[in-house]
C-alpha cells in the first residue's frame, strides 16, 4: 500500500511538495484552509507577484511544469534603477537572456500548481484549517468554514502553511522548537500601476516601445531612496504591483507618520515624484490595502522525530529583498521528495536529513535577504558599490573560473545558498582591498587584480 502522507497548506510550496510526492508514489491528502482559489478567486497570501529565479524553475523543470509557468511569466533582465531626479538606468543580472529572472503572479501560479497535482493524484480539501495536533495520537483537527471540526489520523504530517504555521505552533507546543521570530521593523504595502491603456498619454512613452506597459516591462523597477524604497515587478496583462517598503514605526516617514492617502500622496510627490502620477487610484490603493509585516523565522528544530516536518517559509520564512523565499521554498520540495523516495519507511531519519542539507542554506539567505535590502534601497545608488559592481564583472570576464557575483551564485545557478554566502564574502574583501576606497574601477590594475583573485581563492566549483 502507498504509504501517506498528510500535508498542510496548499500554497506555493505544499502544492508542488503534493505533486512530487504524489508523481513519486505517494498517497497525499493535502488540508487547505483558503476555499479552492480556481472556483472561488485567489484570496491574497503575501504579494501579488514574485520573482522566479533558476532554483525554483529548475524545481519546476523537474516537475515538468517550467513552461507552463514562463508561459505565463514575464522576463526582467535587470533592475531598472529610478533616481530622485527623474533619471533611470537599467543594471542587467546576467550577461545576456539565459541569466533573466521572471515575474509570476502568485495566485496563476498556485492554480496551476494545485492542476498538477490533482493531475497527479492528490487529494486536496479546501476550506480545512488545521486546529490541533495530537502527536502522540497521531491525529489532527480540523475546522472548515463553518467552524464544524473533525479529526483524523495523521501519522505523518508535514506543514506547508506558510510563515504563522498552525502545524509549527502545534510542535512546539509538544516540544520546543527554539522558535525565533526577528521583525523587521519595516512593513510593505502593495500599489497598482495600471496597463497603459489606463493612463494618460502624456504619461506612457517610457516603456521602450511595448505600449501595453506604462514602464520598460522587462525590468524590476527599484525607486532607492536610502532607508526605504519602492519597487515594481510586471504583471502579463500590462500592469505592474508595486510594493513601498517603509519603517513600520519612528519619525517620518514611517507607515506610522504616513498614516492615510493624504499624508501618504504627499511623500510620494516628495519621493516618488515619477511614480506617483503612473498610480491613479493612489488613495484607494492606499487606503484599501493593508501594511503587511516582515520577519525572519528561525527554528532549531524542524522536526518532531518522523511523525511531523516543516518546510517552506513554515520552517524558514525571510525578508523578500533577495526574491528567494518560494524560490528556496521549491528547493526543499526537490531535496525532500527525493529523500523519502529513498525512503519512505524511515520518516525520522528522511526528516533529520533533510534539516541537515536544507537549515545552513535556508540561515545563509535569510542572512543575504537582510542584507540584499540596505543594497536595494541604499546601495544601488552608492559611487563604491557600483565602483565594486564594476571591477566584480571585470573579475568575472577575466577570471571567470574564480568569481562570480554573489547575486549571480544565488539567482542563477544551483550552488548552496551557504556556498554562495561565504563566497561572496570572500570576494567582497578582496574587492574592497583592490579599490581601496576608490570608487574607480578602471584605476585598478586589472592583471594584478586577477593574480590577487587567483592566489587568494580557489577556484569556484563546476557549474555543469
Ligand atoms: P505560503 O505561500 O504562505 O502558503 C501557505 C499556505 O498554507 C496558504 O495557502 C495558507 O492558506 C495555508 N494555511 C495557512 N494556515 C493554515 C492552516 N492552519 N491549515 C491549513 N492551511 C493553512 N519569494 C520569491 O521567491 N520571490 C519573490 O519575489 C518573493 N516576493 C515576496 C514579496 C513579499 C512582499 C513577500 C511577503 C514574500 C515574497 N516572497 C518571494 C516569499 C514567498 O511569498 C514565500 O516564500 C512563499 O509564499 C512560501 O510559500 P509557502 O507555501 O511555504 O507558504
Amino acid at each position: 500500500m502507498a504509504k501517506h502522507i498528510t500535508l498542510i497548506g496548499g500554497g506555493l510550496v505544499g502544492a508542488l511538495l503534493a505533486q512530487q510526492l504524489a508523481g513519486r508514489g505517494f498517497a497525499v491528502d493535502v488540508f487547505e484552509k483558503r476555499p479552492d482559489p480556481r472556483i472561488a478567486g485567489f484570496t491574497g497570501g503575501r504579494s501579488i507577484n514574485l520573482a522566479l529565479a533558476e532554483r525554483g524553475l529548475q524545481a519546476l523543470r523537474e516537475a515538468g511544469l517550467a513552461d507552463d509557468v514562463l508561459q505565463r511569466a514575464v522576463m526582467m533582465r535587470g533592475r531598472m534603477v529610478h533616481t530622485r531626479d527623474g533619471r533611470s538606468g537599467l543594471q542587467r543580472y546576467g550577461v545576456d537572456d539565459s541569466e533573466v529572472i521572471w515575474s509570476v503572479s502568485r495566485g496563476a501560479l498556485n492554480m496551476l500548481l494545485l492542476d498538477a497535482a490533482e493531475a497527479a493524484g492528490v487529494n486536496f480539501h479546501f476550506g480545512q484549517s488545521l486546529a490541533h495536533a495530537d502527536f502522540d495520537q497521531r491525529r489532527i483537527r480540523l475546522v472548515d468554514e463553518q467552524g464544524v471540526s473533525r479529526e483524523l489520523d495523521a501519522p505523518v504530517v508535514i506543514g506547508a502553511d506558510g510563515a504563522g504555521s498552525a502545524l509549527r505552533a502545534a510542535m512546539n507546543a509538544h516540544s520546543p522548537l527554539g522558535e525565533r521570530v526577528e521583525s523587521l521593523g519595516h512593513g510593505y504595502k502593495e500599489l497598482e500601476i495600471p496597463p497603459a491603456g489606463g493612463l494618460s498619454a502624456d504619461l506612457v512613452g517610457r516603456s521602450g516601445g511595448h505600449d501595453q506597459f506604462a514602464l520598460e516591462p522587462h525590468a524590476l523597477h527599484i525607486w532607492p531612496r536610502g532607508g526605504y524604497m519602492c519597487i515594481a515587478l510586471p504583471n502579463t496583462e500590462g500592469s505592474f504591483t508595486v510594493t513601498l517598503f517603509l519603517p513600520a514605526h519612528g519619525p517620518h516617514p514611517s507607515f506610522d507618520t504616513l498614516g492615510g492617502a493624504n499624508t501618504a500622496r504627499a511623500f510620494f510627490e516628495e519621493d516618488f515624484p515619477d511614480l506617483l502620477p503612473l498610480i491613479p487610484d493612489f488613495a484607494n490603493d492606499y487606503d484599501g490595502h493593508p501594511v503587511g509585516t516582515l520577519s525572519t523565522l528561525y527554528l532549531d528544530r524542524w522536526h518532531l522525530d518522523g511523525r511531523a516536518l516543516l518546510v517552506g517559509d513554515a520552517a524558514h520564512a525571510i525578508v523578500p529583498f533577495h526574491g528567494q523565499g518560494m524560490n528556496c521554498g521549491f528547493e526543499d520540495t526537490v531535496v525532500l521528495a527525493s529523500l523519502l523516495a529513498e525512503a519512505p519507511d524511515d520518516t525520522a531519519d528522511v526528516f533529520a536529513e533533510f534539516q541537515r542539507i536544507r537549515q545552513p542554506n535556508s540561515d545563509a539567505i535569510a542572512a543575504m535577504a537582510l542584507e540584499n535590502y540596505v543594497e536595494m534601497r541604499d546601495s544601488v545608488a552608492d559611487p563604491h558599490y557600483l565602483a565594486k559592481r564594476a571591477l566584480g564583472a571585470l573579475l568575472a570576464e577575466h577570471a571567470p573560473g574564480h568569481f562570480m557575483a554573489r547575486y549571480r551564485m544565488v539567482t542563477f545557478t544551483h550552488l548552496p545558498y551557504a556556498y554562495a554566502y561565504e563566497r561572496g564574502r570572500a570576494q567582497d574583501v578582496l574587492l574592497d582591498q583592490l579599490l581601496r576606497g576608490s570608487t574607480d574601477a578602471a584605476a585598478v590594475d586589472l592583471g594584478a587584480a586577477v593574480d590577487a583573485l587567483r592566489a587568494t581563492l580557489p577556484p569556484l566549483p563546476d557549474l555543469r
